[in-house]
């Protein structure tokens, strides 16, 4: 770990740990549209929170590149979930993490994998929307617990 510089002590107070995910979610305002926390300033213009963070922990960020979340979490300010990139990389992580999100699961809720044996895709009744995935033993497992259900209402 870099010897960190001075910080102002009232920062540990501007923000709410996740405990879970060791996020720093910023307790401040938050930018709705962007979803980036906001250091409102009555001495300056406001600041995007997690690029006053990295300044404040490691110093100033160079020209031109932007503080990135290994999160996903926009409104983190933890040092550790933050790295520096372009404009470019922040764009390609975007697509990145969004293009085929939902091809990206490999197993059901429940755990089991989903194999092209084990998995029953079906579309949707309102059209216009991607067909959806379910995996069988979950399927068969919801059937037989319906059955029984049914059994039980009718005996
Ligand atoms: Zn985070
Ligand atoms: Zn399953």
């Amino acid at each position: 770990m870099k010897k960190r510089g001075p910080k102002p002590p009232e920062f540990e107070d501007r923000y709410n740990i996740n405990k879970k995910s060791g996020c720093w979610i910023w307790a401040e305002f938050i930018n709705p549209v962007t979803g980036y926390g906001i250091v409102r300033s009555p001495f300056s213009t406001s600041r995007v929170a997690s690029r006053y963070s990295w300044e404040l922990h490691f110093g100033p960020i160079p020209a031109g590149l932007q503080v990135l979340h290994k999160c996903d979490v926009r409104s983190c300010v933890n040092p550790k979930h933050l790295f520096l990139g372009t404009c470019k990389d922040n764009l390609r992580d975007m697509v990145r993490k969004g293009r085929g999100a939902k091809q990206r699961i490999t197993h059901c809720p429940s755990g089991h994998r989903y194999t092209e044996k084990n998995t029953y895709v079906y579309a949707h009744v309102n059209k216009g929307r991607a067909p959806a995935r379910q995996c069988r033993i979950c399927r068969d497992r919801h059937r037989e617990a319906n059955k029984l259900k049914n059994d039980c209402r009718r005996g």
